[in-house]
């Protein structure tokens, strides 16, 4: 069998789902072709991988991590252009010789390439959901009407697309869930580092904690997100734009074991999972090879070390985030995109120790409150929503009362 050679572009390769995405590349190298990386604060790790893969791109955030970079890359990496700015992550993501893009920037920062790679027509492996929140519906008009290949790399959304029937998950946008005998979509979270901490405790939980998470290793935004639960939130924007779901077919279904990555319902009562050890070189291997199965260096799923699978309904009074953002979803117009900025905004200030962990939802809730009701309609509009609610976000921290 001839194997065709994909030609890759890693947006945000120096992070955890870069690193992985490089790792499951190394693996297969006869397959794939990495053509650009980009990074922008870890400049040392984006240099390794650059002398590793050989890519005829690097892309980071200014000039002057550009001549870092390129120092670094003299005697090792020669041939490869150091490149800088936000233009030259979108040149990379619709480079005519490259066919794959995996999108793995933290937060709305990723989504100008992201959305340039799908009207690109690329095969977008999608792990920056920030993008579907902040401009799903743009980004989902763009796939379809450029006939990019979108395949979700977020675990959750991948176990979906794994589990729902070819024709439907290739075009969602043709059908309904409906059409397709399907009645829900479970959307299985691990309920983070404080699912079983009180109410009254959680306001003393520091970063470092919030970020130790039971059983994935990730990014630290979306490590806090996770024990907010507001990556739960964000889950189901996504999913609602990527399987062209009503949010009242989303269900959110904590299990703490984090083997079953989501779950559809079907109208005849059949319930399809997908299970796994929780490592992301799983859906990031699916959508690489996509039709084909490659292997990943996952230890398999042992069913009788886990044991046990145990579900629970979600305690919206203990994390108010994930209700934030289903009725930001039920809002429409600008809202996520306004919920998504707040929250980030919210997540720095955390993190910085400038704000308590239940201040978090309080800080989101009042941008949300003060912007109800800016348009979508275009990439402007949103851009000045998502500018907007960091404008309104950034004010209410300075005179914060939360
Ligand atoms: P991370 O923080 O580990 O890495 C982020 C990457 O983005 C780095 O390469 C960084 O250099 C780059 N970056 C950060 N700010 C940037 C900016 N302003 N401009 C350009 N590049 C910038 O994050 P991660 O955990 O790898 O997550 C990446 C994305 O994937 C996020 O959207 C996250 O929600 C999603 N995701 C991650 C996981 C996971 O297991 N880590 C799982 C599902 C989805
Ligand atoms: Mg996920």
């Amino acid at each position: 069998m001839t194997v065709q050679v994909r030609h890759i572009t890693i947006l945000g390769a120096t992070g955890s789902i870069g690193t992985s995405t490089l790792d499951v590349i190394s693996r297969h190298p006869e397959q794939y072709k990495v053509v650009a990386l980009t990074g922008s604060s870890q400049i040392e790790r984006l240099a390794k991988a650059c002398i590793d893969h050989q890519p005829a791109y690097a892309v980071v955030l200014d000039e002057q991590a550009a001549d870092r970079l390129q120092g670094m890359l003299a005697d090792h990496a020669p041939d490869t252009c150091v490149l800088c700015g936000a233009d030259a992550l979108t040149r990379v993501a619709t480079l005519p010789e490259v066919d794959t893009v995996m999108a793995a920037i933290v937060g709305s920062a990723g989504m100008p390439a992201t959305l340039a790679a799908a009207r690109a027509g690329k095969r977008v492996l999608l792990a920056n959901k920030e993008t579907l929140v902040l401009a799903g519906g743009l980004f989902m008009n763009a796939v379809r009407d450029s006939g990019a290949e979108l395949l979700p790399i977020d675990s959750e959304h991948n176990a979906i697309y794994q589990v729902l029937p070819i024709a439907f998950r290739e075009h969602p946008y043709r059908t309904s869930l409906a059409a397709a005998g399907i009645s829900k979509l479970l959307l299985t979270a691990s309920g983070g580092p404080f699912r079983t901490r009180s109410l009254d405790s959680l306001h003393r939980v520091t970063p470092e904690e919030a970020v130790r998470h039971p059983n994935w290793s990730m990014g630290q935004k979306i490590s806090v997100d996770s024990a907010s639960m507001m990556n739960k939130g964000l889950e189901v924007i996504e999913a609602h734009w990527l399987f062209n779901a009503p949010a009242s077919q989303i269900q959110v279904v904590v299990h703490p074991q984090s083997v079953v990555h989501s779950m559809v319902e079907y109208q005849d009562g059949s319930v399809l999972a997908q299970l796994g050890s929780p490592d992301m070189r799983i859906p990031i291997a699916y959508g690489l090879a996509y039709p084909h199965r490659i292997e990943t260096g996952v230890r398999p799923l042992n069913l009788f070390e886990v044991g046990r699978l145990d579900f629970e309904e979600p305690d919206l009074q203990r994390f108010p985030c994930l209700a934030l953002a289903f009725a930001a979803l039920e809002s429409g117009g600008a809202a996520t995109a306004v919920l998504n900025a707040a929250n980030e905004i919210a997540v720095a200030a955390f993190l910085s120790g400038q704000i308590r962990f239940t201040d978090i939802p309080v800080l989101i809730e009042k941008t949300l409150s003060a912007l109800p009701c800016l348009p979508a309609d275009s990439i402007e509009s949103l851009l000045a929503a998502d500018g907007e609610a960091r404008r309104v976000a950034s004010q209410e921290l300075a005179t914060c009362t939360c």
